[in-house]
């Protein structure tokens, strides 16, 4: 099969890498900046090919094609597969839309909330003539050992949710990409459960909030523990955040009884999905993280200031997590008429810290909507409207 990763960074290399190391595939690499594609070709051609390091093995793939140029690499690719951040997938459809043949497949690791609506955009009528899919997040932990040569898989997902558009292609394609990128994919009724159902939109924006809203802007010496840091009022909003996302769902199911929504759990019953044996004490949603031992020692994401450490409000636990999950969730919420106090309060404190402007007087009107994955943004006035495009292909 011809496949093209479009990227160049962590997910990119892995993917890459791993595709490209089985002989039955033709594996070409689409990247925006000629300095990134200039360094693939050289580390490739200095070792021969991208080495993915996972579990004490090395796996060697070698792609073909590494271009700046999707005329090149687009044409005849069955499989493209977006691997970068959520804030680039607009902008690389646009760059390679012309290109893409009737009949492919077109997914993104990770897709985050809405990326359905994205495509759907973009690519206008040839949105109907491809299957769309995506993954709830990254199956890995990857982080790129030296540019263009080498990769560390640093843990691969027990499970990460796949969605397809259309809906009935789920089951076969997330079988298909589970036994080709070594990973469990588990099929989703639709991309509407993908995007309610991603928990990084509570607990991401949510813990940031409950830990930073009242900073004084004191620095710290060390980052602060993130999950472990967890205390009964920020328990307390993700707990909220994760109701009004229920709401939703029972609203959505009540008033679409033939669209399936039960994947989308409430928080607690995702932790202990997730994390059965991980959990020492089930006492308490707070207990359900601080005592986790997945999410043990891990940090806040910070920066250096004023000669210690601060906060990254950049990072993406904010940037991506708010404009394209949170934002895409809280949309739908306000085309079906869902009340979202917390999200509300959530979204504003975060909006003001990444400096942008989603939320106005409670309505998605700020100027920033255009870089988010709202619905709203994308014209979508009427749920009835929104559900229709997201379920026409079925
Ligand atoms: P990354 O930061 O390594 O990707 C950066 C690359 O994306 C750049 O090198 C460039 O090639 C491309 N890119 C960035 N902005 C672009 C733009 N405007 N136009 C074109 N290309 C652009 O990201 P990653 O680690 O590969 O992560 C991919 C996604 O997976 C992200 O959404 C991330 O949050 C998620 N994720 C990653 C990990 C991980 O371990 N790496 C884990 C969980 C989730």
């Amino acid at each position: 099969m011809q496949i093209t990763i479009c990227g160049g960074g962590n997910a990119a290399h892995t993917a890459a890498g791993l595709l490209s190391a089985r002989e039955e595939h033709q594996v070409n690499v689409y990247i925006s900046f000629e300095h990134e594609a200039d360094r693939w070709r050289t580390g490739i051609a200095s070792q021969g090919g991208i080495k993915v390091n996972r579990e004490g093995d090395s796996i060697l793939g070698v792609p073909g094609r590494i271009s700046t140029d999707p005329a090149e690499v687009i044409p005849g690719s069955r499989l493209v597969l977006l691997a970068l951040p959520a804030f680039a997938h607009e902008s690389i459809l646009k760059e390679i839309a012309a290109y893409i043949d009737n009949g492919s497949l077109v997914g993104a690791l990770a897709a985050r909330g809405c990326f359905d609506l994205c495509v759907m955009d973009v690519l206008g009528s040839k949105s109907e003539m491809i299957t769309q899919f995506g993954l709830q997040t990254l199956p890995w932990a990857c982080r790129i050992k030296e540019y263009g040569r080498e990769v560390d898989i640093l843990g691969t997902k027990a499970k990460v949710e796949f969605a397809t558009c259309p809906p009935s292609q789920a089951v076969e394609l997330a079988s298909f990409l589970s036994s080709q990128l070594d990973v469990n994919l588990e099929p989703m009724e639709s991309f509407l459960s993908l995007t309610l159902a991603g928990t990084g939109q509570i607990i991401h924006p949510g813990v940031m909030y409950g830990l930073f809203h009242d900073w004084d802007g004191q620095v710290f010496v060390e980052a602060p523990l993130f999950y472990q840091g967890i205390d009964a009022h920020t328990a307390d909003i993700l707990q909220r955040l994760s109701d009004e996302i229920q709401t939703l769902r029972y609203s959505l199911a009540e008033r679409y009884p033939s669209i399936d929504l039960h994947a989308v759990r409430p928080l607690d019953e995702w932790l202990c999905l997730s994390y059965a044996d991980e959990i020492e004490d089930t006492t308490s949603l707070q207990t359900y993280f601080v005592t986790n031992r997945s999410y043990a020692g891990l940090k806040v994401p910070v920066v250096s200031a004023n000669g210690g450490l601060a906060p990254d409000f950049q990072a993406r636990y904010l940037s991506e997590d708010v404009p394209f999950a949170l934002l895409a969730t809280r949309g739908i919420a306000e085309l079906a008429g869902v009340p979202t106090p917390t999200i509300d309060q959530v979204l504003t404190w975060s909006q003001a810290r990444l400096g942008k402007e989603y939320l106005v007087d409670g309505e998605l009107t700020g100027k920033d909507l255009t870089s988010s994955r709202s619905p709203q943004r994308y014209g979508y006035q009427d749920l009835d409207s929104m559900i229709g495009a997201m379920f026409c292909q079925d």
